[in-house]
């Protein structure tokens, strides 16, 4: 694993007289073992950057490299790129209310084939969900369902862990497991971890902190305290 790279990327919408720029010469690099925040006010490309982070969205300019993979390439290797090395998790944990909590963990391995995944079960339990893996989510806490969609995220040995508002639905407590949970597994697993938030509690939490204001990407602060 070479953890998440940016090099100079750029992105706008639309086109014509009617862009925005979402992202301008944004560099980032998380290594290995790294977990980072990136902050800044509604609309200042926080999104566009997990989207373009992800393969989810191409960039008009600019390098891409997860796990040392350039992301450049055809549409079908960002696909399994993004299949296999790389982990999301979102606010909303995006559970699928039929589910059980180990067979949505076990939802990425059935998209493709995964040549090396964790065990479900154990990992339920490595994220303090144990005995309720038969549980659909509507029978489990808002801090359990943020650990399933956790373990989901993890289930693929990701490279790279992007993490958008992972505490806006949290309390004060649960937020602060939920954060040393993703510190944990992202130096014992040797993830890149991006963690965009507007949660200052989560900060303490992270090795560096990044502002994004424009599109532009401020140099990385080491968090202190
Ligand atoms: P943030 O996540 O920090 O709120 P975004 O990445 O969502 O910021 O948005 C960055 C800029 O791009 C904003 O000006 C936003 O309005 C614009 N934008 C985002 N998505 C689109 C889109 N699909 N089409 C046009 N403009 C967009
Ligand atoms: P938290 O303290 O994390 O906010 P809750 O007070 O919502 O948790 O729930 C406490 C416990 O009750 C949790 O362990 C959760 O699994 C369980 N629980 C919550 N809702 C249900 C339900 N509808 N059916 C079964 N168990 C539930």
């Amino acid at each position: 694993s070479e953890g998440l790279l940016l090099e100079r990327v750029s992105l706008r919408y639309g086109d014509g007289e009617e862009t925005t720029v979402a992202l301008e010469e944004v560099s980032l690099r998380v290594e290995p073992g790294e977990i980072i925040a990136v902050v800044g006010p509604s609309g200042a490309g926080k999104s566009s950057l997990l989207a373009v982070a992800g393969g989810l969205t191409v960039p008009d300019s600019g390098r891409v490299l997860v796990g040392g993979v350039d992301l450049a390439g055809r549409e079908r290797d960002r696909a399994r790129v993004r299949r296999e090395r790389i982990g999301y998790v979102f606010q909303s944990n995006n559970l699928i209310p039929s589910l059980t909590a180990v067979d949505q963990v076990r939802l990425p391995l059935t998209f493709g084939r995964v040549t090396d995944p964790r065990d479900p079960r154990e990992l339920l339990a490595a994220v303090g969900v144990e005995h309720k893996e038969d549980r659909r989510p509507h029978q489990l806490s808002g801090g359990e369902r943020q650990r399933v969609g956790i373990a989901r995220a993890l289930v693929t040995r990701p490279d790279v862990l992007l993490v958008d508002e992972p505490t806006a639905a949290l309390d004060r407590q649960r937020s602060h497991e939920v954060l040393e949970l993703l510190a944990r597994e992202t130096r014992e697993r040797r993830m890149a971890t991006v963690v965009v938030t507007h949660d200052h509690d989560v900060l303490r939490h992270c090795d560096r902190v990044f502002e994004m204001v424009d599109g532009r990407l401020t140099a990385g602060e080491p968090v202190t305290a």
